[in-house]
């Protein structure tokens, strides 16, 4: 028997690559296929839309009567409804969706205090490196270098600038002493000279970019580049799975991927 897991966003893109990839790897087994009633797929066979064949669970609104864990990748308006339902169901929660509000990040913390959560807006392990990195590389430059945060994703992609180029910053700003609130800078025109100690921030959408985030340290005479760049979303899908299996030997409590990776 595997970890029963009820998958939220089920028939989305990062939601099928989690029905098939923790189906082939033969640790899971799918309790249940939440999403919106008004997808155009709600009532197929999960598997069969995630391409591992039937496995009797139907996409659909309604949540199981039991699980072992929920990993959430949908849309920051579902959130409320899968905390609520893990909080109340004693049920681990990895969640992967991004976007969310500072309310909705309350009610994770709310929900933490019930039961184990897995928050992370990128759950590839190099990205987790890189979250690490920045802040160091900020402090060892220090203030003589301008720091701007390029990140590259696809055209659907709804959010911006995404959630991870948001933890780079907040990383950056807890490193330096900077306010996250004050110090970004979204985009630049018109004129806009820059002030010193502000943190540029850029998102790029173009065709079927899985996402790039690169974070630059300029002064006069060098830039110094630290970039991640995903080659597919398997890399996240892999994290998340690995979070839903940590999660089975943790107590209630909010976490974090860097705490799932044992990254200092
Ligand atoms: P997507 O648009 O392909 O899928 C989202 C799914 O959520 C859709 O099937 C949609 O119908 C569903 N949904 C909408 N309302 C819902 C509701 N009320 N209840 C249940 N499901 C609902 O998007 P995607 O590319 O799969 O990304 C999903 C989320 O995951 C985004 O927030 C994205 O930024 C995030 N993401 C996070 C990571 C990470 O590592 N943390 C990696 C990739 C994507």
């Amino acid at each position: 028997m595997g970890i029963k897991l009820v998958v939220v966003g089920a028939a989305g893109r990062m939601g099928r690559r989690i029905i098939a990839m923790g189906m082939e790897s033969g640790r899971f087994e799918l309790a249940g296929a939440v999403d919106a009633a008004s997808h155009p797929e709600a009532g197929k066979d999960a598997g069969v839309l995630a391409g591992v064949g039937a496995l009797g669970v139907h996409v659909g609104a309604d949540w199981p009567s039991g699980a072992d864990v929920v990993i959430d990748f949908s849309l920051p308006q579902a959130a409320d409804a899968t905390m609520a339902w893990c909080a109340s169901n004693t049920v681990p929660l990895v969640m992967g969706t991004t976007g969310l509000s500072d309310a909705h990040k309350a009610s994770l913390q709310a929900a933490a205090k019930k039961t184990a959560v897995v928050y992370a807006t990128n759950m590839s392990v190099g990205m987790n490196a890189l979250f690490a990195l920045v802040g160091k590389a900020a402090a060892m430059l220090g203030d003589a270098y301008d720091i701007e945060i390029i990140e590259q994703h696809h055209r659907f992609k709804k959010d911006a600038p995404s959630g991870s180029a948001i933890t780079l910053a907040e990383n950056i700003c807890e490193a330096t002493g900077r306010d996250v609130k004050t110090a970004l800078v979204h985009g630049r025109g018109g004129v806009s000279p820059r002030k010193p100690g502000e943190i540029g921030m850029h998102a790029v959408r173009a065709g079927d970019i899985t996402g790039i985030h690169s974070v630059m340290y300029g002064t006069l005479g060098e830039v110094v580049t630290l970039s991640h760049t995903a080659h597919s979303r398997d890399t996240f899908v892999q994290g998340a799975l690995r979070a839903a299996e940590w999660l089975m030997d943790r107590g209630s409590g909010f976490y974090s991927m860097r705490d799932v990776l044992g990254i200092e």
